[in-house]
């Protein structure tokens, strides 16, 4: 008989169901990694095996982050790389990244786990595009096993250097055979295509100025016959759209669709620049995107379109970026990040509160492809996260505990439970312990540095 979990009395709880109910007094039932029901505490069963209080906190669907580059918590605020756009920021940064070794690539990834999870995320895909030194994505896998998060490890790629035209340094491409075996293996060893499956693991070369139009073509081919989901970066800034006009004579929408890199299947990240024609194109076919305000104004790459996008019916989901052009991991701050950013672009009532938060949760497992995740009803998977009210910064806002979540200064989690397991209990993470952590991740990236 699994274990069944029951968490009551929270003052509100937000289902993000078909009815978007809002629950005052409201808690839910688990048994082993799914929900059972969800109501009012008077509703639910009076006993359990393990019994979660939560009056005074408000309660929400774990949230979800859809575009992430783990191993750069090791290079956050890099100097040279502080103060550049994309392309400066990338050619700064590429050289360190060169100096990667398997442990550091395990302990970046528990650390950025760390932060996204005491911030509210209780899935994350992570994009790890560079593997010098022995490196391999089998080393995020192990440390997402460890820390319990829900995971969609994404196989990046990149295959032309500096000397065939492309952006990286050559010491750190891969011959395009061997990222296509690599892949292979990594979805015949790891992937889980079931419901509540804590891995799935995604086809990412990097992006279409650092591989080749074959290895996009063929990393296609090969997630199709493994029906796993495609991802990439598209369409970042300016002159990301210069390099496709000059390279391909397309914009980069023409391009993924000439490469078929389009379909519920594939998600882009950013697409701040995605033109009309691109988003008419991302909304007949359901290609999602992963926004990343915080990233978009870190490399002053622009506004994201995104009301633009979901009028037009193109799937949005959140993302936090790699923590050197983000510098933070905290998914909830993303969140009212979104929010504040559409607002900047496009006028008050570009985003609400509680679109910021449908986003961040049921536009998250839209992307993924997922029906298990994203909303608190019977039948979803045990993944939510409760927040406490009396903490100072939600002070002053009780009237509205579910807008307060986004408008004031994000919180940490008091509770997260993932795949009915407590991962956070009282404001600490129970599956591993921090201060060590954060010690080693440190002393590697003085390593990493050449300090
Ligand atoms: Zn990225």
């Amino acid at each position: 008989m699994a274990k069944t979990l029951l968490a009551r009395n929270a003052r509100v709880l937000v289902t993000m169901d078909g009815a978007r109910r809002e629950i005052a007094g409201g808690g839910l039932y688990a048994e082993g990694n799914r929900i059972v029901a969800v109501g009012t505490t008077a509703e639910l069963p009076e006993s359990a095996d393990e019994v979660i209080d939560l009056s005074g906190h408000v309660v929400i669907p774990g949230l979800v982050n859809t575009h992430h580059h783990m191993y750069q918590s090791l290079t956050r605020v890099v100097p040279p790389a502080q103060d550049g756009e994309l392309f400066t920021w990338l050619t700064s940064l590429y050289p360190l990244w060169a100096g990667l070794t398997p442990e550091m690539i395990g302990v970046s990834t528990k650390l950025a786990m760390a932060e996204l999870i005491l911030s509210g995320c209780t899935t994350s895909s992570d994009h790890l595009y560079i593997y010098p030194n022995g490196c391999r994505l089998d080393d995020s896998i192990a440390a997402a096993g460890e820390i319990g998060m829900r995971f969609h490890a994404c196989r990046g790629a990149m295959s032309v250097g500096v000397s065939k035209g492309g952006l990286p340094p050559d010491s750190v491409v891969e011959d395009e055979a061997a990222i296509l075996k690599d892949a292979q293996r990594l979805i015949e060893t790891y992937h889980d295509p079931e419901r509540f499956a804590m891995l799935r693991v995604a086809v990412a070369p990097c992006s279409p100025f650092s591989v080749s139009r074959d290895l996009m073509r063929e990393s296609a081919a090969l997630a199709r016959a493994y029906g796993v989901s495609l991802h990439t970066h598209l369409a970042e800034n300016v002159k990301d759209i210069a390099y496709s006009r000059e390279k391909f004579a397309m914009t980069p929408a023409e391009y993924a669709e000439d490469l078929g890199w389009v379909g519920p299947d594939v998600w882009h990240a950013h697409c701040v620049q995605l033109d009309e024609a691109g988003i008419r194109l991302f909304a007949r076919t359901g290609t999602g995107v992963a926004h990343c305000p915080c990233s978009n104004m870190r490399l002053a790459s622009g506004i994201a379109p995104i009301r633009r996008m979901r009028d037009a019916g193109v799937p949005v989901a959140l993302g936090v970026d790699g923590s050197a052009s983000n510098d933070g991991g905290n998914m909830l701050g993303e969140v009212r990040q979104a929010l504040l950013l559409a607002r900047v672009g496009f006028g008050p009532a570009a985003m609400t509160a509680r679109e910021a938060l449908e986003i961040a949760t049921l536009g998250g497992a839209k992307v993924l492809n997922r029906d298990d995740i994203g909303a608190l009803a019977p039948g979803m998977a045990a993944d939510f996260v409760a927040f406490d009210l009396s903490a100072v910064g939600f002070a002053g806002a009780l009237h509205d505990p579910v807008a307060a979540l986004v408008f004031c200064a994000p919180a940490a989690v008091a509770l997260s439970v993932i795949d009915g397991r407590v991962v956070v209990r009282e404001g600490r993470l129970a599956t591993l312990d921090l201060g060590p952590l954060v010690e080693r991740h440190n002393a590697l990236a003085a390593r990493l540095a050449g300090a």
